[in-house]
């Protein structure tokens, strides 16, 4: 099926409940200039290089999300134009993006990162340090915290991953009621944006289902 009739198909299914975000790691320019021309514009990449090319050579309305685990000295490359880094998990990268961020005149808007998986392989913050995590960010005026983020368990066992999605919604309702910036809960891809969706995303980010299944 085509990449216009997935995005439309998906946009039907979330309505106005959550924004979607087109993941297009490892796909061509020319495959987003085609979701952009259905009407996409939000795009998520989780490698620099990559973004950095894409973002030169797509229209100047595309806004760019940074949803991989992004090193600390490659910030300063995506400081520019990034529209919402979904990643920040440790301090030192919070500090790097306050000092770009700052180079630049601009506040940046970031989500925390959350392990809610029990997976070895995936990054993010413990649960049990956000609190303290979450005031030390205060120190860094340029980067805006305004919600959360966290990837599932790559399983077939639905319950687990509803479990999962209701941690972080927890936390983020939470953080609602004390922090007028929090706005984005960003849970759910391909295989479980409905159970993420069921459970209070607003954000979901879509690559597979769009654009067909990744070659690396
Ligand atoms: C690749 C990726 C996605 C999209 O995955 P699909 O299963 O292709 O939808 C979403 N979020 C993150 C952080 C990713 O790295």
């Amino acid at each position: 099926m085509s990449i216009e009739k997935q995005i439309s198909i998906i946009k039907n299914e979330i309505k106005d409940k959550a924004d979607l975000v087109a993941v297009s790691k490892t796909r061509t320019v020319e495959e987003i200039q085609k979701a952009y021309n259905s009407g996409q514009l939000k795009f998520g990449e989780n490698r620099v290089q990559e973004i950095v090319d894409k973002q030169s050579k797509l229209p100047n309305n595309i806004e760019w999300h940074m949803i991989g685990h992004l090193q600390k000295n490659k910030v300063k490359y995506i400081a520019k134009f990034i529209n919402l880094i979904h990643s920040v998990d440790r301090i030192s990268l919070a500090k790097e993006i306050d000092k770009h961020a700052k180079k630049e005149n601009r506040r940046i808007d970031c989500l925390i990162q959350l392990k809610i998986s029990k997976e070895e392989s995936k990054f993010g913050l413990q649960i049990e340090d956000f609190k303290k995590f979450y005031e030390s960010l205060k120190n860094y005026k340029n980067l805006n915290i305004i919600g959360l983020m966290g990837m599932a368990s790559f399983t077939d066992d639905n319950e687990l991953i509803d479990k999962e999605f209701k941690k972080i919604k927890t936390i983020y309702d939470d953080m609602v009621l004390i922090d007028s910036e929090f706005k984005v809960l960003s849970i759910g891809m391909s295989d479980d944006y409905d159970i993420a969706l069921e459970n209070g995303s607003n954000m979901i980010r879509v690559g597979s289902k769009i654009f067909g299944k990744r070659n690396y």
